[in-house]
C-alpha cells in the first residue's frame, strides 16, 4: 500500500472538484479518483464549429441565482446570459409559439388540497378526474422537464420544484460553457499540486469507524488508504452496489442504504444538433424551447442552438451506463426525424457527407 491520504474523493464532477477544493484549503493531501477520461461529470461542454459557442451534452442552464453557482462565476470570471423563456410546438408542418407552457402546470397543482396525502402524479390526476388534454399535457411537462415518469414521481415534489420556480429570478446559461465552472476548479486544484486520477473507477470503499478507509479499484490496481473518503458519485452508481460498474461501501450504512433504496432518477437521453445558419430567420428564435409531444420518446425539449451544420451526437449516449438498448433506438429515431424537420422547416439540403444543411 503506497501513501495515506488525509482524504479520497471519488467522482471528479462539480460535487467532487469543490469538495476537493475545501479539503486542500483546509491544508489536507487529497487524492482525487474518477472513473471516466475527463472531469466535470455531468457537466460536458464541447466547443462548437462556429463562433464562441459551445455545445451542453450536460447541464446547461442556472436556474435562478443559487449563491454557490453565482460565487463560482464570479470567482471564475465567468459571465451568466439571461435565457428568455419562449416554447415553440409542432402545429401541422409548422412550429407554433406555446404563449402558456407552464399554464397546465399550475392549473394541475392549485387542485391541490391541505392536508392531502401525497401521492404520485398519476394517482393524483386520477383522483382529481383532470381533464384529460390538461392532464396530457401535465405529462409532457413533469416528464419532459423533470424527466420523472408520473407514475413514479410524487405530487408534493413537483409542487414544491413550482414553488421554487416561482420564487426564481430567471434562468442563466453560462457563457462559453457550463465547462468553465469545472476547468476553473480543476486549474485551482493543479495549481495546488492536485492532479486528478482519471480513468479510475473505485468499485469498493471499505471503511472503519476512526478510518482508515481502503478504496479498491475496478481495474484491480493497487488500494489507495485515506484517513476519510467523500463519495461524489451519481445515486445510479449507489443503487448498483455490488453489480457491475457499481459502488460498494463497506461496511453497509444502513440508514445511507435505506435513503439510497428510496430514491430515484428518471433518465435524460440529450440529442444535440448543430445547425447551419440562423433559425430566428425563420420563426424559431435561437433559444427557444420546441416541445414534440408526437416523437418515440417520452417527451422532448429541444433547444434551437446554432452553429456550422446539422450533426447528430448519438454517439455521446454511448457514455451513459443507464440507457438500454430500446431507449437509445427510440432516440435514434427522434434525433433523426427531427433533423429532417428542421431541414424541411428551414427549406436546407444535406451536404455531402449526408449532414443536413439549413440555407445560408
Ligand atoms: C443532459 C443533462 C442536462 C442537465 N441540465 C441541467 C441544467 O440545465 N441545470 C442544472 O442545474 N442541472 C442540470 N443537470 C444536472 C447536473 O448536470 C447535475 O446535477 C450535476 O452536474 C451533478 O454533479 P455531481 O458532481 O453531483 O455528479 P456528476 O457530475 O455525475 O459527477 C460524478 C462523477 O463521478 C464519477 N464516477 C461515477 N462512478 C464512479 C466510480 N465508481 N469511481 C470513480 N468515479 C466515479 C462520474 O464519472 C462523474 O464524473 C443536467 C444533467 C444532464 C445529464
Amino acid at each position: 500500500m503506497g501513501k495515506r491520504w488525509d482524504a479520497a474523493v471519488v467522482g471528479a464532477g462539480i460535487a467532487g472538484l469543490t469538495a476537493t477544493r475545501m479539503l486542500v484549503t483546509a491544508g489536507k493531501s487529497v487524492v482525487l479518483l474518477e472513473a471516466k477520461d475527463r472531469v466535470g461529470g455531468r457537466i460536458f461542454s464541447v466547443p462548437s464549429g462556429a463562433g464562441n459557442h459551445c455545445i451542453e451534452l450536460g447541464a446547461e442552464f442556472v436556474h435562478g441565482k443559487p449563491a454557490p453557482t453565482l460565487e463560482l462565476a464570479r470567482e471564475a470570471q465567468v459571465e451568466l446570459v439571461s435565457v428568455a423563456d419562449r416554447h415553440f410546438t409542432k402545429h401541422g408542418t409548422a412550429f407554433q409559439e406555446l404563449l402558456d407552457a407552464w399554464q397546465p402546470f399550475e392549473h394541475v397543482l392549485k387542485r391541490r388540497q391541505r392536508g392531502e396525502p401525497d401521492v404520485s402524479a398519476r394517482v393524483f390526476l386520477e383522483r382529481h378526474a383532470i381533464d384529460v388534454t390538461l392532464a396530457e399535457r401535465f405529462r409532457q411537462l413533469v416528464e419532459g422537464f423533470e424527466a420523472a415518469p408520473i407514475g413514479e414521481v410524487s405530487i408534493e415534489s413537483l409542487a414544491a420544484d413550482a414553488d421554487a420556480m416561482a420564487q426564481h429570478e430567471g434562468q442563466f446559461r453560462v457563457a462559453g460553457g457550463y465547462g468553465r465552472l469545472t476547468r476553473h476548479l480543476l486549474e485551482q486544484l493543479q495549481a495546488s499540486g492536485v492532479e486528478p486520477r482519471v480513468s479510475s473507477p473505485v468499485s469498493r470503499v471499505h471503511w472503519r469507524p476512526n478510518g482508515p478507509v481502503s478504496l479498491a479499484f475496478e481495474s484491480g490496481a493497487e488500494e489507495v488508504e485515506a484517513q476519510l473518503c467523500v463519495v461524489a458519485v451519481p445515486l445510479g452508481v449507489l443503487k448498483a452496489a455490488g453489480a457491475v460498474q457499481g459502488l460498494l461501501i463497506e461496511p453497509v450504512v444502513p440508514a445511507w442504504q435505506a435513503a439510497v433504496a428510496r430514491l430515484g432518477m428518471g433518465h435524460a437521453c440529450r440529442i444535440c444538433f448543430e445547425v447551419g445558419g440562423d433559425l430566428s430567420a425563420k420563426t424559431i428564435p435561437r433559444d427557444a424551447f420546441i416541445h414534440h409531444p408526437s416523437l418515440p420518446v417520452r417527451e422532448l425539449l429541444v433547444r434551437a442552438g446554432c452553429g456550422s451544420n446539422v450533426r447528430d451526437c448519438v454517439g455521446r449516449w454511448s457514455e451513459s451506463r443507464a440507457i438500454s438498448a430500446r431507449e437509445r433506438g427510440a432516440a435514434a429515431t427522434a434525433s433523426a426525424r427531427l433533423a429532417r424537420e428542421f431541414i424541411r422547416h428551414s427549406g436546407g439540403n444535406a451536404d455531402r457527407e449526408g449532414h443536413p444543411q439549413l440555407p445560408a
